[in-house]
C-alpha cells in the first residue's frame, strides 16, 4: 500500500528522543519543553510559545483566551478542519462561516469582509494544503475594526507570505505538530503570541490553572501540556524544515509536470500564488466530473493507492448545532469538499512512484467516464 502520508523520523530524531529519555525528562515541565517552545518561537518570529497536546487544544486555548460570550461572533473558513469549528463552539461564540477562493482553496478576503458585524470579535485565519490565505489583508481588516486575529498555521510551517512567517500574523497564531506535519512530534501542537498576557494565561489554561498558591485554582481548566518526549522529537524535527519543504516543492512540481496534459479532467493546485510559493503540504486536485469522486478513491484504494477526500465543509458538519445552522451557501467550499483529493507525498515515495500514482489515476479516471 502506497500511503497518503509516512512521517519522516530520521536516526538523529531517534538520538534526540533516546537523549530526553536518558536524562529522565519526560514530563511536560522539563527544560526540554522549554527549548522547543523557544525555537519554535524564534523560528517564527515570536515571542513566546506554549507547546501543547496538539492542534486542536492549540485552538481550543487560542479560543480560550479571548474570553468570547454567547453573541460575540468569530469568522472562520468552511473549507477547513474541525478543530477550528469545535473551538470555536466551546467558546459559546458563533461560528460565522467564510467561502474559500476557488484557485488557492484558501480564504476569500471580499467574502470575509461581507461576514464582518458589530458582533464580530475575531477572525480565524487558516492557510491551507500548502498555499496561503492573504495575511496581510485580513491582518489590516482585523486591524481597521478591531477584530482580533487567530492564525491557524498548522498546515504552513515554513511558509512566508507577504514577506513574513506564517504564524507570526496573528495576535494568536496555532501550529499542529501531528504526524503528517511538516514538523512532527507525534501529536503535539503550539500556541504562538508576543502578548505576555496572552502567554501568561495560555500558560495557566494548558496546566488545570496551576499558579500560585500552588494548589488554588479560579478555574476548571484542562490538560493540554506536551510531554518532553515530544518536544525532544520537535527539536530534532525543526532542523530539517527546509529539506522537508524542499522535497515536497519537488514531488509537488513533479505532479504538476506528470498531470499537465490532464487538466480537462481536473483543476490542479496553483504552483505559486502571486509571492507566495505552493509548499505542498499535500497534493491536491479537483475533479471536473461531479459524482465521480468517491468512486475513484475507492479505486485506487484496489490498486494500492492510498488517497484522502478534502475537508468537508464546516457549514454541512452534522455536529453543527442546530441554532448555528442556516441557509447560507458556500459554494466553493461545497464544491471542493464534493470533488477534491490529495494524492500520497512526502519521502516515503520517488519520481517512480508517482508516475505510478498519475497513471493508476488516470486510468481510474478514464474508467469511471466510460462507465458514466
Ligand atoms: C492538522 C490541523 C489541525 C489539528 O491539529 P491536530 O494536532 O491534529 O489536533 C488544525 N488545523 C489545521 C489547519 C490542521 O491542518
Amino acid at each position: 500500500m502506497i500511503q497518503v502520508f509516512q512521517p519522516n523520523i530520521s536516526l538523529k530524531d531517534k538520538i534526540s528522543v533516546l537523549k530526553s529519555l536518558s536524562m529522565n525528562q519526560i514530563s511536560g515541565t522539563s527544560p526540554v519543553v522549554k527549548e522547543f517552545e523557544e525555537k519554535i518561537a524564534k523560528d517564527f518570529d515570536r515571542k513566546f510559545g506554549i507547546a501543547v497536546s496538539s492542534g486542536s487544544s492549540a485552538l481550543d486555548v487560542a479560543l480560550s483566551v479571548l474570553d468570547l460570550k454567547e453573541g460575540d461572533e468569530v469568522i472562520l473558513p468552511s473549507f477547513t478542519i474541525i478543530s477550528c469549528l469545535a473551538a470555536v463552539i466551546r467558546s459559546e461564540a458563533t461560528p460565522i462561516f467564510c467561502d474559500v477562493d476557488n484557485k488557492t482553496w484558501n480564504m476569500n478576503v471580499d467574502d470575509v469582509k461581507t461576514r464582518i458585524t458589530t458582533k464580530t470579535r475575531a477572525i480565524i485565519m487558516v492557510h491551507t494544503y500548502g498555499l496561503t490565505s492573504p495575511a496581510k489583508d485580513i491582518l489590516d481588516i482585523c486591524k481597521a475594526k478591531n477584530i482580533i486575529l487567530i492564525e491557524d498555521a498548522a498546515e504552513a510551517h515554513g511558509q512566508i507570505v507577504d514577506s513574513q512567517r506564517c504564524g507570526s500574523f496573528g495576535q494568536i497564531s496555532t501550529l499542529s505538530f501531528y504526524a503528517n506535519k511538516h514538523i512532527t512530534t507525534g501529536e503535539g501542537g503550539m500556541v504562538l503570541t508576543n502578548d505576555i498576557n496572552i502567554y501568561n494565561k495560555s500558560l495557566r489554561i494548558r496546566n488545570l490553572d496551576f499558579g500560585k498558591p500552588r494548589f488554588i485554582h479560579k478555574n476548571l481548566f484542562w490538560n493540554y501540556r506536551m510531554s518532553s518526549i515530544q518536544a525532544a522529537l520537535g527539536i530534532s524535527q525543526l532542523k530539517d524544515l527546509n529539506k522537508t519543504i524542499n522535497k515536497k516543492i519537488a514531488q509537488g512540481t513533479f505532479y504538476l509536470e506528470l498531470l499537465k496534459d490532464y487538466q480537462h479532467y481536473l483543476d490542479l493546485p496553483l504552483k505559486n500564488n502571486g509571492d507566495v510559493k505552493n509548499n505542498f503540504w499535500v497534493f491536491g486536485l479537483v475533479l471536473k466530473f461531479e459524482n465521480s469522486r468517491d468512486q475513484i478513491i475507492e479505486d485506487l484504494l484496489k490498486k494500492g493507492i492510498e488517497t484522502r477526500p478534502f475537508f468537508w465543509p464546516l457549514h454541512l458538519q452534522p455536529a453543527l448545532p442546530k441554532k448555528f445552522v442556516n441557509n447560507n451557501t458556500y459554494p466553493v467550499s461545497e464544491w471542493l469538499g464534493r470533488n477534491g483529493l490529495y494524492l500520497p507525498i512526502g519521502s516515503h515515495i520517488n519520481k517512480n512512484t508517482q508516475k505510478l500514482i498519475v497513471k493508476t489515476l488516470i486510468d481510474s479516471i478514464e474508467k469511471s467516464q466510460k462507465d458514466a
